[in-house]
């Protein structure tokens, strides 16, 4: 499979804003791809890195998770990973997150990690 948004999903959900990414239909700004992940730059970034790392199968969130998703969860954190270090923000500190239902904000569902750094960042988050 070529490592590309255009790999597409693994079960793909068509009225899923982040499988359209996956799909091609929607663009983004590729910061990474592999077998089961791809990264790719927020829209509306809140720190001067902020990257989406999401699985190619379509997870709706982390409270969906599920014992088998063990592979794809490791690819998805090891992919956090390399987008700190091809940002250059390891030394500095960066922040993962995994927004989960109303409450934490989480508007897009289909599970993506936030790699956030570059800045200061308060806690606890607002
Ligand atoms: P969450 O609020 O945790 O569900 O995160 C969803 C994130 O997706 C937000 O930070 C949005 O800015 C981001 N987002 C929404 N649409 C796009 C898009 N087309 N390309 C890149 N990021 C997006
Ligand atoms: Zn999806």
């Amino acid at each position: 499979m070529p490592a590309s948004p255009a790999a597409g999903t693994f079960g793909g959900v068509s009225d899923c804003l982040f499988c359209r990414i996956l799909e091609g239909d929607v663009p983004s700004e590729e910061v990474l791809a592999t077998e089961g992940v791809y990264a790719f730059r927020d829209i509306n970034p809140q720190a001067p890195t902020h990257v989406l790392v999401i699985p190619r199968e379509h997870i709706e969130s982390a409270d969906t998770v599920e014992a088998h998703h063990g592979d794809v969860l490791a690819e998805m954190v090891l992919a956090a990973q390399r987008v700190a270090r091809a940002d250059g923000i390891v030394d500095g500190g960066y922040r993962l997150v995994w927004n989960v239902g109303d409450d934490a904000g989480n508007t897009v569902p289909h599970l993506h990690l936030h790699v956030l750094g570059g800045r200061r960042m308060a806690w606890p988050p607002g």
